[in-house]
């Protein structure tokens, strides 16, 4: 019996992939249209608020001052202290809730529009067109050898990037230091170390992040990027290429009639490709790496106009919408679904819940803290006296007097000073006496009991509580 012959299946070539992408420069392409105004507008807006905001005054101080070192925030009117701590939870609850409100209707509109990275790279790329040209003369420039040209335009480009991204470090740290001592200090040369520290980190950063890593922030350390696709679904907007409108792809004269050539409307002019600053094809359909500009969508609005064709080859629209051919009006009846009612409405309750609660809150507080020192004691006289320290922290921006008063015991009597004082926006600890005449005393043992304190100049009062204690 002759033996059996084993085959062998052929075993392809195994593919070898890279675990790391060589960084290929993206060279953005200007581009003007729709969303490219609202990108700018939102540049102007965001950096007149950042910049301009720490110029602001407020009566003597500045408006908006984080006060590490004094540990107050001072926002406008409002003075807020470590135990305000709730608003600060508050408010990254509500930040939080508007992002996944925004990405379920809109995806990535914050990365597209509003992310400092988004918006410091486009005023770098600004600076960086104004010196070296649009994309092709940055291309050229770069490949060319060593000149004298090159060396002053890159020179110069560093400079102003440099300038800039200082700017910015000095107004962050002009956020937790009076701006204008910080800029007096600056001119005297008299810039402690740590604010020193602080404006060349944050410049650092800036210079960095919008000058070299650009879209790179974007695709690899963002934690944003990641897991944003859970908040998609299909009726969120996103950037979208019509391929059923544009395929087959090709170029073709103005004038030619694309269907008497088979061809769809894309003319493969890679315009959508040259503008897009994470440097993809949106014709791949939708990536990770797209930021939402929408760039891509007006280059290629301009494109359709030239040849006469219908707009929106590639448009904000829903996977939903492009893939069942919906009307405008049908795609945003579906964005307002249950998800995003839902979100809206959370978020509408927080920031109403906190609202109302920073409106309703007491301009001053007052921690009790027993004086573990002066136990219960009889003082001449007969009275049982228990001592506590009392913490009263003047939120407001005036001098203010305060009364104490207790209560919760038959007889209960402060003995001690029955009005302190408080300077604006300080707290001070005060020594309080409370008395019980001993014929009146209850049991012994501790007894519940509560502070109130009185802001002589207007109703506001905060009550306290804590424990009276009487020997046995
Ligand atoms: S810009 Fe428009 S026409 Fe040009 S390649 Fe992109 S999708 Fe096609
Ligand atoms: S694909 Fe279009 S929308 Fe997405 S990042 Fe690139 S240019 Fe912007």
């Amino acid at each position: 019996m002759s033996a059996e012959r084993k085959v062998v299946p052929i075993q392809a070539e195994p593919e070898l992939v890279p675990l790391f992408e060589a960084h290929k420069t993206v060279y953005p392409r200007t581009v003007a249209g729709f969303f490219q105004n609202w990108r700018w507008a939102l540049v102007w807006l965001t950096q007149l608020a950042f910049y301009g905001t720490a110029w602001l005054q407020w009566g003597e101080r500045q408006a908006l001052l984080f006060d590490l070192q004094a540990r107050r925030f001072y926002i406008f009117g409002l003075v807020l202290y470590p135990q305000d701590f709730i608003y600060l939870a508050g408010l990254l609850v509500i930040s939080a809730l508007a992002l996944f409100l925004f990405t379920a209707v809109a995806g990535r509109l914050w990365c597209g529009f509003s992310c400092p990275q988004t918006v410091y790279t486009e005023i770098f790329l600004w600076i960086e067109r104004r010196i070296e040209g649009d994309r092709g003369a940055r291309m050229k420039l770069d490949a060319a050898p060593f000149s004298v040209e090159k060396l002053v335009k890159k020179w110069f480009k560093h400079v102003c990037w440099g300038v800039f991204a200082l700017w910015t470090g000095f107004t962050f740290v002009g956020y937790f230091t009076p701006i204008r001592e910080l800029a007096m200090s600056f001119i005297t040369t008299r810039m402690g170390p740590w604010e020193v520290f602080w404006v060349l980190f944050y410049g650092l950063a800036t210079y960095g992040n919008a000058g070299f890593l650009r879209e790179q922030v974007c695709k690899y350390m963002c934690p944003y990027a990641r897991f944003q696709s859970a908040m998609f679904d299909r009726d969120t907007l996103i950037v979208s290429y019509d391929a059923a409108r544009g395929e087959p792809r090709g170029s073709r004269p103005r004038n030619a009639d694309a269907a008497a050539r088979g061809l769809g409307a894309c003319t493969d002019c890679t315009l959508c490709v040259q503008v897009c600053p994470t440097g993809i094809d949106i014709r791949k359909g939708l990536q990770y790496e797209c930021i939402g500009c929408g760039a891509c969508a007006d280059v290629c609005d301009g494109v359709m106009d030239k040849m006469g064709y219908a707009r929106g080859l590639v448009k904000f629209t829903t996977q939903q919408g492009l893939a069942k051919g919906w009307s405008r009006a049908q795609i945003w009846r579906r964005v307002l679904r249950p998800r995003v009612l839902v979100y809206a409405g959370v978020l509408l309750a927080i920031s109403l819940g906190l609202g109302l609660s920073l409106a309703l809150r007491t301009p001053f507080k007052v921690d009790v803290v027993r004086d573990r020192g002066a136990m219960a004691r009889i003082v001449a006289g007969g009275a049982i006296e228990n001592v506590y320290r009392l913490q009263i922290m003047n939120a407001t921006e005036a001098h203010q007097r305060f009364a104490i008063m207790a209560s919760g015991l038959p007889g209960l009597v402060v003995t001690s000073e029955p009005e302190v004082e408080v300077d604006a926006t300080a707290s001070r600890w005060v020594a309080v006496r409370l008395q019980v005449p001993q014929q009146a005393a209850a049991a012994g043992g501790s007894h519940p009991i509560h502070f109130e304190l009185r802001m002589l100049d207007g109703d506001a009062h905060v009550r306290e509580k804590s424990v009276f204690l009487i020997p046995r």
